[in-house]
């Protein structure tokens, strides 16, 4: 049997070192347990960047998966096929929109998102051509292509890949002075996350979306929301908007956990208006809306609503939050988050949470940090209580004075 070492050491030789994964070699899940090549087994804290909520190899979703996959798996948008329809059907109704959009990736669906917002700028607002400006917050997160690059403020997403995609202007997040004063004639959209994931759980203050989005409508601008992350029920809603009265975007991102974690499936839902700017020729994707990923995304919807997992979010979200309030230690600054989307934010004298992940690693417990000083806890929504009290006496154990 080749040990972990032996793997690590190839896949170190051979690919490239963009990530610097925790030490060990995964080679199976199920629900939300994950296995290591050795048969340690472990509770996933990270689901994939919340892509897997469903839980690993949901079987529902890996049997529409593979029926489909006898079928027919892809056609291309030269021709119709019977899944498109549905899985688009049930996206639309959950989300309360007219129209969605399929592509693959979510830095995809957020390039799309842009196109979408401009072209609308353009030809519905009348904004002077090339001259559309899109808002953003400091320290988002949408993706790596250039252009989501060049959305960020973030010195290590951007070093050396410039020059950027104009047509960008950052503001601080949860600051409505700022976007108030960020607007001009030529202002075609606001795009940020409604929980920012990746800067460390960052919560913006009660009322910000709702607030944010009538200073869009009264000037005449698109509310576009990421919610690749916080979408389908991680943050005890459907989506993450849904907190809050009258905060629904013109435009919606969702990706992650669209597939539930079997396959990359993404896309933008908007008004029959707002997608009216996309005619036939001008934007596309051979992988996008193909029968395959949308046999897996109309299974993996149906898991959501069938199993009630933004109110379990809601639910064991608020049970584990109680939970990690009354562990005893100096090590922590703060806790912070909404249904089973939590940052544990240690002392920044504490060197990182980096050590404490691999230390819950060695206890069963996976887990990354996020933002150097955040241990982002985000389990698959299908936890039960029994599995949220070991991974909490874990950490305490982890993080005792
Ligand atoms: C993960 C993520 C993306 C990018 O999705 P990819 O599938 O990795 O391209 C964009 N926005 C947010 C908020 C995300 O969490």
């Amino acid at each position: 049997m080749t040990s972990q070492t032996d793997i690590i050491n190839q896949t170190d030789r051979r690919s490239t070192h963009n990530y610097n994964p925790l030490p060990l070699v995964l080679e199976r899940g199920e629900g939300v347990w994950v296995w290591d090549t050795d048969g340690n087994k472990y509770l996933d804290c990270l689901s994939a960047y919340s892509a897997v909520n469903q839980g690993h190899c949901h079987p529902k979703i890996i049997a529409a998966m593979g029926e489909q996959a006898q079928k027919i798996t892809l056609t291309s948008r030269a021709f119709h096929n019977d899944r498109m329809g549905p899985f688009l059907e049930k996206l639309c109704q959950m989300a309360k929109m007219d129209k969605a959009l399929p592509m693959n990736t979510g830095a995809e669906a957020v390039e799309t998102a842009i196109k979408a917002v401009r072209k609308w700028g353009y030809e519905v607002k009348g904004v002077e051509n090339n001259k559309a400006e899109i808002i953003v917050v400091r320290d988002n997160f949408h993706g790596r292509t250039i252009t989501a690059v060049s959305m960020s403020s973030e010195a290590e997403y951007r070093k050396n890949f410039g020059p950027f995609t104009p047509g960008f202007k950052l503001i601080d997040y949860d600051d409505l002075p700022a976007l108030e004063q960020a607007i001009t004639p030529n202002t075609v959209a606001l795009i940020m996350e409604p929980i920012q994931g990746e800067a460390g759980i960052i919560i913006p203050s009660d009322g910000f979306l709702t607030k944010a989005r009538k200073i869009c409508k009264e000037n005449n601008m698109l509310f576009v929301l990421d919610e690749i992350q916080t979408g389908l029920g991680r943050t005890g809603k459907t989506f993450c908007f849904q907190h809050e009265e009258n905060a629904a975007p013109d435009i919606l991102i969702v990706g992650k956990a669209l597939s539930g974690g079997v396959y990359p499936v993404s896309a933008i839902l908007a008004s029959d208006e707002v997608m009216g700017v996309f005619t036939p020729g001008i934007h596309g994707s051979t992988f996008g809306g193909n029968p395959l990923g949308a046999a897996i995304g109309l299974a993996a919807l149906k898991v959501i609503e069938e199993e009630n997992l933004a109110e379990r979010s809601q639910i064991l979200g608020d049970y584990l939050m109680s939970k990690l309030q009354n562990i005893k230690t100096n090590k922590i600054s703060e806790i912070r988050g909404k249904g089973l989307f939590i940052g544990i934010e240690l002392d920044p004298s504490l060197g990182g949470a980096r050590s404490y992940c691999e230390a819950l690693m060695k206890r069963g417990i996976l887990c990354k940090e996020t933002h150097e000083h955040v241990i982002r806890l985000a389990p698959p929504l299908i936890i039960e209580n029994e599995q949220i009290d070991w991974m909490v006496d874990q950490i305490a154990a982890v993080l005792k004075d």
